[in-house]
């Protein structure tokens, strides 16, 4: 029997065929079109900002089904990344992930060295909680971001090419693969093509070709732009001959305290500082090539369309802004402030710029909150970034907190509009009005006792905070105290080889 109403159906099947490949077409035909690298220091603007804000639980829908790569370039400052307004162009892959992601400009690393760093974005705790000095081992009962992406169901794999950030000093053991100078070695490589990032993306194309089913968590540390700028010769020297777009050179803030040791140093020229920044930015170029490749890689695995792509550093570098060249002691926002940038994919938001204070205590909190991976409140510092991605929150931190190295160290606590300097155990202090002067250069203290009050009270309540209080920094009578044991890492030639040629026990 003639059914009626099919021919009625069969046109509407039709229809509904006929919008779908013009929708197709339309698809494809906007992703075919690349957009152009953006020019450089006009990464993207404000303007590109999506009206509709995606709400927690759509972006924990996306990490539902997707895996997670968090990506360290070593030593890269913010202030030379394109898409946080640098006017070279050193970093055009970089740039174009946080044009289709959201970029955290005002973000800070806690300690400006690899593995005390490193510890912080792996455990979410400052320094004086983790405790991992020198050749101390993380606490066994400290949960870390690997454990708790391995507790939601992720295969969790490490590649690194700084041995600070590897097992070989007691990070990164409870991954479920680790890749680092070993395996780098067993390839058939020494020091320094170790270190090129061609040696870790070897090892990472295999691992994708041979991956587990499972959804993935791999952590990527390339060692460019760290010293030695080894970058091939085009790279080395893009910028070569060029006068750097901002640099300036400055004396140490504690003048008398310093003297002795600059008396030991060979002043730089001006030039001299030129070039250094252009080599320096010559192998940003070289970290951010190593970035695309990453990508790339991805890409050709059919991995990167359900992956949530972070891209971060673990400190900055100094070249005599304030008197001090390279990391590791000093703490101004040369050698701290640095990049984080997170692509989800499928969501597009645009090149969302997000200007609240950030850390790196508080990118695992992040990352478990957006994978719905249960964590320990009481062991985590940090705080989640989902409410500022969602617009909820306009910040998570009145504060950030950083510490350098030295004995004694020195501590700095930073807003958006002030910055204490604590050194030599609290004895010498700076005051920085960033509003009025964003270099940091003018020593107020003297002038904005109020300011300094509500910082130092706000250092103390941190200090408190933390497993080694470091309140002598605060209150004159209060000591140091003794470290709990832990497990030493075990330091052998090999390893003491990698730190010299770094330039670490000069
Ligand atoms: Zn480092």
């Amino acid at each position: 029997m003639l059914d009626p109403g099919k021919p009625a159906r069969l046109l509407g099947s039709l229809l509904i065929l006929a919008v779908l490949v013009v929708a197709g077409y339309l698809v494809l035909r906007h992703r075919g079109r690349a957009a152009p690298p953006p020019a450089a220091g006009e990464a993207y603007g404000r303007a590109a900002v999506s009206a509709d804000l995606p709400a927690a639980d759509d972006l924990r829908a996306v990490a539902r089904e997707a895996n997670v790569v968090v990506c360290v370039i070593d030593a890269a400052r913010a202030d030379h990344v394109g898409c946080y307004g640098y006017a070279r162009d050193t970093t055009p892959n970089i740039d174009r992930l946080a044009g289709s992601g959201t970029a955290f400009e005002q973000h800070f690393s806690q300690y400006p060295e690899t593995k005390m760093s490193t510890a912080c974005l792996f455990t979410s705790q400052y320094p004086d909680t983790h405790l991992a000095y020198g050749d101390r081992r993380l606490a066994e009962s400290t949960f870390t971001l690997a454990q708790g992406l391995r507790a939601a169901g992720l295969h969790t794999v490490l590649f690194s090419q700084n041995g600070y950030a590897s097992p070989m000093w007691g990070l990164g053991e409870e991954f479920d693969e680790a890749y680092y100078e070993p395996h780098l070695k067993e390839a058939g490589r020494d020091l320094p093509d170790i270190w090129r990032p061609e040696a870790l993306l070897e090892q990472v194309e295999c691992w994708l070709e041979k991956r587990p089913r499972s959804r993935f968590f791999a952590y990527v540390h390339f060692m460019p732009p760290h010293d030695p700028y080894i970058a091939p010769p085009g790279t080395r020297r893009y910028f070569a001959g060029q006068q750097p777009p901002e640099a300036w050179l400055s004396d140490y803030a504690f003048d008398e305290v310093e003297r002795e040791r600059r008396a030991k140093e060979r002043p730089w020229s001006e030039q001299h500082q030129g070039w250094m920044l252009n080599l320096y930015d010559g192998n940003l170029r070289y970290a951010d090539w190593a970035v695309g490749e990453l990508e790339r890689l991805l890409r050709e695995a059919g991995a990167f369309e359900s992956t949530v792509l972070i891209v971060t550093s673990d400190h900055g570098e100094a070249f005599g802004e304030h008197g001090y060249r390279g990391h590791t002691f000093s703490a101004y926002d040369e050698t701290i402030r640095i990049p984080l940038i997170i692509k989800l994919p499928r969501l597009n938001v645009a090149g969302r710029r997000i200007s609240a204070l950030t850390q790196s205590v508080d990118v695992m909190p992040t990352v478990l909150d957006l994978f719905e991976a249960p964590y320990p409140r009481d062991g985590v510092q940090g705080r989640s970034l989902l409410p500022l991605m969602t617009g909820e929150a306009g910040e998570v931190n009145d504060y950030v907190f950083a510490r350098a190295a030295g004995q004694p160290p020195s501590y700095v606590i930073r807003s958006h509009d002030w910055m204490l300097v604590l050194y030599r155990g609290g004895q010498l202090r700076a005051l920085y009005d960033l509003k009025e002067d964003p270099r940091a250069l003018q020593n107020v203290i003297e002038s904005r006792p109020e300011e300094a009050g509500r910082m130092v009270e706000a250092f103390r309540a941190f200090a408190r905070s933390q497993t080694a209080p470091p309140l002598q920094f605060v209150d004159s009578d209060a000591r140091r105290p003794q470290l709990p044991e832990v497990n030493k890492i075990e330091v052998n030639e090999e390893m003491r080889r990698s730190l010299e040629a770094l330039g670490y026990l000069r």
